[in-house]
């Protein structure tokens, strides 16, 4: 079975996919069950420019679907916790698909909206995990964006 880390790897290559943009991170998202199957992928702006990837690897799997016991979701970017451009969070998505586990590499920064992600999921009982020995590579995806 992948580790935590192989599967945020998987994630972050997933991103490189986005198609690029100048006011939006590139993200990458994986869903996986409590046996090590990935059950959904998916990575920023896929259909258009307000996509995010949790949302579109979640929108996959159905509206109707719901997690089984230790499912976790791996996203390259902290899950948004705040966001203008639709009604439901990708936070907001993971707590009501029931998904108990959440892995991420790099904290969104205060860019575009407030990062809250992490505590909303936190708050809402679900384990979260950040891994920012992997964040390097999340800033490398989306250097244009973010000033060093
Ligand atoms: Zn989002």
């Amino acid at each position: 079975m992948s580790t935590d880390r192989e599967r945020l790897e998987e994630a972050i290559a997933l991103s490189r996919r986005s198609p690029p943009s100048d006011s939006a991170f590139s993200v990458g998202a994986l869903v996986v069950d409590a046996q090590g199957s990935v059950l959904a992928s998916g990575w920023s702006r896929p259909h258009g420019q307000r996509d995010h990837a949790e949302e579109i690897a979640l929108g996959a799997l159905g509206a109707g679907w719901h997690a089984g016991p230790g499912t976790t979701l791996y996203s390259s970017l902290e899950p948004c916790g705040a966001r203008s451009s639709r009604p439901r969070t990708c936070s907001a998505l993971i707590v009501a698909a029931g998904i108990g586990r959440v892995v991420f590499a790099w904290r969104e920064p205060s860019i575009f909206v407030e990062g809250r992600g992490a505590e909303l999921l936190r708050a809402a009982g679900v384990e979260v995990v950040e891994m920012p020995e992997l964040a390097a590579g999340v800033r490398e995806v989306n250097r244009h964006l973010v000033r060093r």
